[in-house]
């Protein structure tokens, strides 16, 4: 298996560090909203990396993070907690906006065949290893008390900048309106928050802690160094994330593996592009923030989004549209209609070829292309359907369940679209009226929170 390490800039062969065995660690959700597409995307990436590894013949330890605390609006430690933020704008709680979305996102998973990690932990189950690690880094002299909190001091650390190629000088320069002045160096980051204080006139926080430094919440980094050595060691094989997390999150990281062990927690740092919309990144003003729920409300099978982006390479990343979503979904349904009644040997040509294809970090797209060569090729249908039923196990896309729930009518479709208005006006009456006829047409609806699901009658 080839990786592409953003460490070292090269595709270099996985040299896992114990024989047979892999361990994964992936930078999970921040549980302050619904995840969107962007966000799941990541997930798919990494789902395709852990099934490929687990094909291949390695035994994989996938551990991910949930961010319940400490990830501030600004990256430059100052601003809101994202969570606290999220709790205020729904009237609920910290606690329960967090398991709001956590559980939206493993719902997300699911619908999207992901694997669920062999281990999801949530930073606030492990406040006790964040600050263990700070006292590490305190005793060897890279950090340092101010007003608001404790910093690493990034200038000791000599290679600080590597990873990422920063230049650390533009950055200082860039850097004189700064908000926080006390900071020595503006690279220097967060290991450990103090809650604001009772004269500060700042509302109180709703998650904070005893730490020997005084009470309050640890910076969003030291969460990631914490869980991953806690699940898989000091140095483990892989770290994933969005490529977004480079400059910053993975950047101090590693300055934090370094602070306490004196070396790189990962061997290979593995990053993924990102998904656009209409060229931009998916955001509020360039808009194509849609979850799963939204599509799957929209009546498309979520399976048809994983098809898509299997399209793309994951360094590459990939353009979004509906129209491309449909297409996939064309795909996706010509791939299961191969489907025979009987099952043939697996073709070991077209199988080392796939094996090849994906073992070059991860090609994807050539994966897929090879699936439509062998559909072309002379094989016969018991063969192609086996061994297309045995790459689905790279691929996750449930082949052999044909999944009618996706088959919905545009009228119906048109239906789910009125009573979405008509319940936005709280004109329950048309509501129940179109539910009504929309059961006629042989569909169930069913209200979530803020979306739907649309369900073949059976
Ligand atoms: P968050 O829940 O905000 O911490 O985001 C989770 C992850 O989603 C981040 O680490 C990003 O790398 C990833 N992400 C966000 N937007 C996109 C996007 N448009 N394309 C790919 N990945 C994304
Ligand atoms: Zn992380």
């Amino acid at each position: 298996m080839y990786l592409y390490n953003t460490a070292t800039r090269k595709k270099e062969e996985l040299k896992p560090i114990k024989e047979g065995k892999v361990g994964i660690y992936s930078c999970g959700p921040t549980v302050y909203s619904s995840p969107h597409i962007g966000n799941m995307y990541a997930y798919i990436c990494w789902d395709i990396l852990v099934r490929t590894l687990k094909y291949i013949g390695y035994e994989v330890n996938w551990v991910m993070n949930v961010t319940d605390v400490g990830h501030l609006v600004n990256d430059s430690d100052t601003g809101e907690d994202k969570m606290e933020k999220g709790a205020k704008k729904e009237g609920l709680s910290v606690w329960e906006i967090a398991e709001k979305y956590q559980t939206e996102f493993e719902e997300n998973l699911k619908d999207l065949n992901i694997n669920h990690p062999d281990i999801l932990c949530k930073a606030t189950d492990n406040i006790k290893e964040q600050i263990d690690l700070v006292k590490k880094i305190e005793e060897n002299g890279f950090s340092y008390q101010i007003s608001d909190g404790i910093y690493f001091d990034t200038q000791k650390y000599i290679d600080y900048g590597k990873f990422a190629n920063l230049d650390l000088e533009k950055i200082k320069n860039g850097a004189r309106v700064e908000i926080n002045n006390e900071k020595k160096n503006p690279s220097d980051f967060a290991l450990w928050k103090f809650s604001p204080s009772k004269t500060s006139g700042l509302p109180k926080r709703q998650m904070e802690w005893e730490s020997p430094w005084g009470i309050g919440f640890p910076g969003w980094h030291i969460e990631c160094t914490a869980m991953s050595i806690k699940y898989l060691g000091e140095v483990f094989d892989i770290h994933t994330g969005g490529e977004d997390h480079i400059n910053i999150h993975h950047t101090n990281e590693i300055a934090q593996g370094y602070g306490a062990f004196g070396k790189t927690t990962a061997n290979y740092w593995i990053h993924n592009a990102f998904i656009t919309f209409k060229g931009s990144k998916i955001s509020k003003s360039s808009g194509g923030l849609y979850t799963i729920r939204d599509l799957i409300q929209m009546g498309h099978d979520p399976l048809s989004y994983r098809y898509l982006v299997f399209g793309s390479h994951y360094k590459r990343g990939i353009e979004f549209s509906i129209d491309s979503l449909k297409s996939a979904q064309v795909a996706l349904n010509k791939l299961r209609s191969y489907k025979t009644e009987s099952l043939g040997k697996v073709d070991e040509e077209f199988q080392k070829e796939f094996i090849d294809r994906l073992s070059d970090n991860l090609a994807t797209p050539e994966a897929i292309a090879l699936i439509w060569k062998m559909m072309k090729s002379n094989l016969t249908p018991e063969i192609k359907w086996a061994t297309l039923l045995d790459f689905d196990k790279v691929l996750g896309l449930n082949l052999a369940n044909n999944n009618s729930d996706f088959d919905i009518p545009q009228k119906v479709l048109e239906l789910v679209e009125k009573r979405k208005k008509a319940r936005i006006d709280k004109n329950w009456a048309e509501s129940d009226k179109l539910r009504k006829e929309i059961e006629d047409s042989g569909f169930l609806v069913e209200d979530l929170q803020n979306s739907c699901k649309i369900r073949k009658l059976k």
